[in-house]
């Protein structure tokens, strides 16, 4: 495979935007990912693509603390609701409980 620009070289890689093969003088790195130097369209759709991947990662990351907290709450819910004879507020935490469970194994939510 030879470079898009330079006919005569050859290609080191292709541009994950664009498509296009690129030499060692046409190759640019932006976030691990190979991309066209001098084309800011190419960086910018780099660049916009992990903020996304990173966005995701974030929203994973809180949605993993959130079922920890809940799973936290729920157990004492539970101890509470026993020391107070308190049959409602058990059900309650458990209720919680299998709600941060399913959180915390179901990755599609
Ligand atoms: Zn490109
Ligand atoms: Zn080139």
């Amino acid at each position: 495979m030879k470079c898009y620009n330079h006919h005569d070289r050859d290609a080191f890689g292709v541009c994950k935007s664009c498509g296009k093969a690129l030499c060692l003088e046409c190759i640019d790195n932006i976030e691990n990912t190979v991309c066209c130097k001098n084309n800011e369209k190419c960086k910018e759709f780099i660049k916009n693509a992990a903020t996304a991947i990173n966005d995701y990662k974030k929203q994973q990351n809180s949605k993993k603390i959130m079922s920890i907290v809940f799973l936290l709450a729920s157990i004492i819910g539970i101890i509470m609701g026993i020391k107070n004879n308190s049959f409602a507020v058990v059900l309650v935490a458990i209720f919680f409980m299998a709600l941060s469970l399913i959180m915390m194994t179901d990755k599609k939510v």
